[in-house]
């Protein structure tokens, strides 16, 4: 057994209350290797904003849970070591698909879990939600849980169909579960192609897709049942366009990929959503960066040439994620 506070990582709890007080929402982004980490946290420390590091259960399966533990562990150093005099950074695992998975992550060092039961019936959901809360709360980790159904694909969570959250149920969910945070269906949804092109219009003058816009009406409805309650939004990724071009440009292939504009976003951080995860933006400027290295100079074949620019990339999006979206920059000195 670890405690999160050994490793010098907080939970979610202070962040998401001072957020909500605070207009802003904290950045939850994913990563799966060092390139990732490094940028998140030069990113963080450079904007002195509170950061939650997501591992979902493929991170795990790809990168090995006990060497992205240590490396969560790193970070909280070389936060310090970049100036940063109190990291507020938090680990959690995202997208929990049983009891057995959060509680080895609450016994890892994990200073908090979601527990993903949106796919069962509700009954089976707050069941579910209830034991993870119990066990967590032991430790003082926090606990996310989930009122509503995705649509998009992110690592093994899959779905066709999105279906809003219900505003009607969430404070008994809330109530009866003990749970943290909720994260919540508005038509958010996972990867890169967010939309299909017929459930978007055609911007006549870029020929660009335009997504249909989020489900305010929900939040605000989920808002007023929940008041002061720190709301989750999942598949938050924008799909900036110009790493979609940057992509084409040089060799990729990914037409129509279309995701939730940023003023959509910047409104809904403003609110009681207080936690706002980003994971296809850095897969995207990553993806970009490699590409034209390559593309530009075929015989390069040092790793450190290709992946240095891509994590330059990605500490630019991060740094506009926290600054011009979240607004969470110069939250945690
Ligand atoms: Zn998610």
């Amino acid at each position: 057994m670890v405690s999160f506070k050994e490793l010098g990582l907080v939970n979610t709890r202070e962040m998401f209350a001072k957020a909500i007080k605070g207009g802003y929402a904290i950045p939850a982004f994913n990563f799966n290797n060092m390139e990732q980490l490094q940028a998140i946290i030069k990113a963080s420390a450079e904007t002195k904003s509170p950061v939650i590091l997501q591992v979902s259960k493929g991170a795990r399966n790809y990168a090995n849970q006990t060497l992205l533990r240590y490396m969560a562990q790193g970070a909280v150093e070389y936060a310090k070591e970049l100036g940063w005099e109190h990291p507020q950074i938090c680990l959690h695992l995202d997208h929990g698909d049983s009891f057995e998975l959060c509680k080895s992550c609450v016994d890892f060092g994990f200073s908090s879990v979601m527990i993903d039961a949106s796919s069962l019936p509700y009954e089976e959901n707050i069941a579910l939600t209830k034991k993870v809360v119990d066990y967590a709360h032991q430790y003082d980790v926090t606990v996310e849980a989930e009122l509503g159904v995705l649509a998009g694909v992110e690592d093994e969570v899959a779905s066709e169909v999105s279906h809003y959250t219900k505003p009607e149920e969430v404070v008994d969910f809330a109530t009866r579960t003990g749970c943290d945070s909720l994260a919540i269906s508005i038509g958010t949804s996972h990867g890169a192609y967010k939309f299909t092109p017929e459930q978007c219009t055609r911007d006549p003058k870029t020929g660009r897709l335009v997504p249909p816009p989020l489900a305010f009406d929900v939040l605000d409805a989920v808002m007023e049942q929940l008041p002061g309650f720190p709301i989750v939004l999942h598949g938050s990724s924008s799909v900036p366009q110009e790493y979609v071009d940057m992509i084409n440009k040089y060799g990729g292939k990914l037409p129509d990929a279309v995701g939730i504009p940023e003023e959509q976003l910047r409104k809904a951080a403003k609110s009681a959503v207080c936690k706002i995860n980003i994971d296809s933006d850095s897969r995207l400027a990553f993806t970009a960066a490699v590409r034209k290295v390559f593309a530009e100079k075929p015989a390069e074949f040092d790793p450190r040439k290709y992946c240095g620019p891509a994590r330059d990339l990605m500490t630019e999006l991060y740094k506009h994620k926290i600054i011009n979206v979240l607004g969470s920059d110069g939250k945690a000195e």
